[in-house]
């Protein structure tokens, strides 16, 4: 079987400042026939934030109010997951986990043990940065990094990014009509790892930049990153299970 991580950010997983539900039922339809076809499938989910922004609007410039959103929210989130899953008869789990995980060998061992478990199981593991004791994510990275960490440390081939951008562009796509896709990237220069950052989205935090982190990191652990449209899942199900790429960016070594 086949390991995946992906992970799915803010701005898909929002409209109007709350869950977009329809999107976030596509993205539990996707994970399932991924099952099916094969694929063991561990998610990476933003969108607590937001799910507790549309019970509580706190001010989301102050970092201790995005804390509490996400508390009162990843519950919320969860629920829908599970109510999602539910109708395909499948359960998810949450595991929360904070960047200092990753430093000590003992917990990712337990971390791993635990997912392994539920993925044996059949049973998706939906990941998320615990942000009342680690605000790293929270304040900048929109779970990119973290995914990255998720990937490699539980041993996945593959990383993949639903993003609110189909691709990486060889220059921004919002600014630069002319920019142009790439379709396979084998390395990333130190200048495109340290470029601003440039979120799309008030709930973003990450823009391009996080993604490009994540995927170095990934390319200098010999595996795989997919960055692809998440509005739109054409071409990760093309990738994925036809094997064909047609859309969205490949980061693997050449
Ligand atoms: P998400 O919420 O899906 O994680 P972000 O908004 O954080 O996405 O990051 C994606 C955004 O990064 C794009 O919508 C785009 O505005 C910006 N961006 C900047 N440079 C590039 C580039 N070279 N290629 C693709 N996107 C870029």
């Amino acid at each position: 079987m086949e390991r995946i991580v992906i992970k799915v950010g803010s701005h898909v997983l929002t409209e109007n400042g709350a869950v977009a539900r329809v999107r976030l039922l596509r993205l539990v339809e996707l994970i399932v026939d991924l099952q099916k076809n094969g694929y063991e499938v561990i998610l990476v989910s933003s969108g607590a934030v937001a799910a507790g922004y549309s019970q509580l609007p706190l001010d989301k410039k102050i970092v201790a109010n995005r804390q509490a959103l996400a508390a009162i929210g990843q519950p919320l989130l969860l629920k829908m997951y599970q109510e999602k899953f539910g109708i395909f008869g499948i359960l998810c789990s949450q595991v929360l986990l904070s960047a200092d995980v990753f430093e000590y060998p003992g917990h990712i061992a337990h971390a791993k043990a635990a997912i392994d478990t539920l993925l044996e199981n059949k049973v998706v593991p939906i990941i998320n940065e615990n942000d009342t004791v680690s605000i790293e994510e929270l304040v900048f990275g929109d779970n990119d990094r973290l995914s990255a960490h998720v990937a490699h440390y539980f041993d996945a081939e593959l990383l993949v990014i639903l993003s609110d951008i189909n691709a990486y562009y060889d220059k921004d796509p919002h600014k630069f009509t002319d920019a142009k896709q790439r379709s396979i990237v084998h390395e990333i220069d130190e200048e495109e790892l340290q470029a601003e950052h440039s979120p799309n989205n008030a709930f973003a935090t990450g823009g391009i930049v996080t993604k490009l982190q994540a995927a170095d990191f990934l390319l200098k652990h010999n595996r795989k990153m997919f960055l692809a449209n998440g509005f739109d899942l054409t071409d990760v199900k093309s990738f994925l299970i036809q094997k064909v790429h047609q859309g969205g960016t490949l980061f693997v070594n050449g």
